[in-house]
């Protein structure tokens, strides 16, 4: 079990060292919507065995893990030329609760503002935090 988290950690990295190539390709240079390093290194200090239960032939593993997120969801791209080139200049993400409407429609009919984005509908992802 220990070597799957080691060959899962592997996979993760070199995961996001593809994914970092990809953005660099086609984004923008100040564009990074996600942090790569930093989810690496929570794969790393927080993926572990908690408990190995080994009953002979079978055996039950409980580990802390990172999930990718397993909703599929919308995403909005804002491109810009940059350089003769069209660039991801914005990265956004579908309103799950109004489904980018930036309304809701309540059960006595009336219409509100989406309180989750407040009407807008989509959310921007976040820049990675300066350490
Ligand atoms: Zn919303």
């Amino acid at each position: 079990m220990h070597e799957f988290l080691l060959a899962e950690r592997e996979l993760r990295r070199r995961f996001a060292e593809l994914e970092k190539e990809m953005w660099a390709r086609f984004a923008a240079p100040d564009l990074h919507p996600v942090d790569l390093e930093k989810i690496q290194k929570m794969y790393d200090e927080y993926t572990m065995v908690e408990t190995f239960n080994d009953a002979g032939d079978k055996a039950t593993v409980i580990t802390t893990t990172v999930r990718p997120s397993q909703h599929l969801t919308r995403a909005r791209y804002t491109l810009e030329r940059i350089d003769g080139k069209l660039r991801i200049k914005r990265l956004e993400w579908k309103c799950q609760v109004c489904e980018a409407n930036g309304n809701i429609t309540l059960s006595d009919g009336k219409v509100r503002e989406c309180m989750v984005c407040h009407g807008v509908g989509w959310f921007v992802a976040p820049p990675p935090k300066k350490e």
